[in-house]
């Protein structure tokens, strides 16, 4: 069997292929109504980096099952010579660590792999293996580990005093950055992408009195209740596209919350539209929609042309709140996040993982209109540790010393090459599949057809080969986020070295499948 691999929505892992089809390439957005322009970034630059890719102009290959099943195997059993240690620590762990993790998206089979350090664009493990970090911590590591700027900041800060619960001038400077960045002028600070999420909801809640949400099926906001909603859940039981049904992701979730909260798929405004009106003749209009506007947990889905311009279009008429969920995208994919990038203007957004430069972070941004009912105390958004003064010094360094206009164009081009060299394997070895990346995210994507949303991520993602993908890395130096659903993050410390060794073990590893 398959090492079993938990990434960030424990998907499961039953697939059927379809047929062979060319993918489409992705034009930019364009600039229509309630739109901003997208900032600073070449009409070229853009262009490329919106662009889902053929993988091969030949007829891609059939890969052998049994072959990546040998491969596998193989690679499993050099990975579980080469971590010992972490089998030791994982036997000690689990007397007193439930799995011996803190997070059950940190379990695996058979063993979790235990890190010791992190400098720059590399990761060590605690038998001494060194990684070239392209996981880096869910996404949020944009900085590279202990960035100088950040490790400096926080030493600053730690001797004046660590926790207050009152705010401090760093938290000032961090929203005002924010506000330009995401052109939104009021924001709150959390601790996790979860906390904003979960903030963010009940405030659209508040502010417009309806109980219900919307979200995009296969979405994942967090591990609250409300949006533990339609993700990772039992294909077969998920419905027809007009009437997806709402399933809650495992126990513990109230059907009564489950309810509330109403799916519909990626890429497919119309399909939003109906469900929208079909909502509100039941008396059941959606308080939001919250959506990631480029999917970052099918591996890498964009929006196609006009999609979210038509969801902006359709959320304004409708008066709900729209929300985007930048805590994967947000500061990881330009200075602005999805919201610069594909310059479509939300109501709020979501922030985290890359905003805290590894300390646990997490903000909200809205309109004045929307947060006007925190600053009128309808609706609470309080927390103990938010505003933090050592996570509040390092997102202060982050926004003015690390993530520059500078650090952008380098993680453009870093992602150029990268996608450039997955898709000169892909063609070389006619693999099925194709690469696909915006700003610092990216992945190969398994499959012979265009993902677009979850029904054709179901349909068509190679689990085996991405499975096979990860261990083929691990055991080559390169350490890739978990899980079938995940895709790489690029650091401002990789360089052309870093990400050549990427491509290098890609390029290995589709020859042995093609051998
Ligand atoms: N929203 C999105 C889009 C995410 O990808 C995640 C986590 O991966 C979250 C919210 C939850 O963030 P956290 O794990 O910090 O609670």
């Amino acid at each position: 069997m398959p090492t079993a691999l938990k990434g960030q929505n424990g998907l499961e892992t039953h697939q059927e292929n379809s047929p062979k089809t060319k993918v489409q390439l992705r034009q930019p957005q364009e600039a229509k109504q309630n739109v901003r322009p997208a900032l600073s970034r070449s009409a070229e630059r853009v262009r490329r980096q919106l662009v889902c890719t053929a993988m091969s102009t030949a007829t891609p290959i059939e890969i052998d099952a049994a072959r990546i099943e040998e491969l596998t195997q193989s690679e499993l059993e050099t990975l579980n010579e080469r971590t010992a240690a972490s089998e030791r620590m994982y036997e000690r762990a689990r007397t007193s660590l439930s799995g011996g993790v803190a997070s059950s998206y940190q379990l695996r089979d058979p063993w979790p792999i235990y890190l010791a350090t992190g400098e720059g664009p590399r990761v060590t493990d605690i038998d001494g293996n060194e990684y070239w970090d392209f996981h880096n911590g869910f996404g949020s590591m944009v900085q590279g580990h202990a960035n100088p700027a950040i490790v400096r900041a926080v030493s600053e800060r730690v001797a004046l005093g660590t926790h207050f619960a009152a705010v401090t001038e760093d938290t000032v400077i961090v929203a005002e950055e924010l506000a330009k960045r995401f052109n939104l002028d009021r924001w709150r600070i959390v601790n996790s992408g979860s906390e904003a999420t979960m903030d963010a909801i009940r405030i659209a809640r508040g502010l417009t009195g309806r109980e219900t949400i919307m979200k995009i099926f296969g979405s994942y906001h967090g591990h609250h209740d409300a949006v533990m909603v339609s993700i990772g859940v039992p294909y077969d039981e998920i419905g027809d596209r007009d009437n997806l049904a709402s399933l809650p992701y495992g126990a513990g979730i109230p059907h009564a919350i489950t309810e509330l909260t109403i799916a519909v798929p990626f890429n497919d405004a119309d399909a939003m539209e109906r469900r929208i009106e079909r909502l509100e003749r039941e008396d059941r209009k959606p308080a939001c929609v919250i959506m990631e506007a480029a999917m970052m947990n099918l591996g890498v889905v964009l929006p196609q042309d006009g999609y979210l311009q038509q969801v902006r279009e359709i959320t304004e008429r409708h008066d709900i709140v729209l929300i985007f969920d930048e805590v994967k995208t947000g500061l990881a994919i330009a200075a602005g996040g999805a919201t610069e990038r594909f310059g479509v203007q939300p109501d709020m957004v979501t922030l985290a993982k890359t905003l805290g430069g590894g300390l646990p972070s997490g903000a909200i941004g809205g309109t004045e209109r929307v947060m006007s009912v925190v600053e009128d105390g309808s609706v609470y958004q309080v927390g103990t540790y938010n505003g933090n003064p050592l996570t509040m010094a390092a997102a202060r360094a982050s926004l003015q010393e690390v993530l520059t206009p500078a650090a952008y164009e380098h993680l453009d081009g870093l992602n150029e090459r990268i996608l450039a060299g997955c898709e000169a394997v892909i063609e070389r070895h006619r693999l099925p599949g194709y690469a696909v990346g915006i700003g610092s995210k990216g992945c190969v994507t398994f499959s012979p057809t265009p993902v677009v949303d979850y029904e054709s991520f179901k349909a068509s993602q190679d689990v085996a080969v991405t499975e096979l993908a990860w261990l083929w890395n691990m055991n080559r130096g390169i350490y890739m986020t978990p899980g079938r659903e995940e895709e790489w993050t690029l650091s401002v410390t990789h360089s052309d070295e870093a990400v050549d060794a990427y491509v290098q073990a890609f390029d290995e590893m589709a020859a042995a499948l093609t051998s």
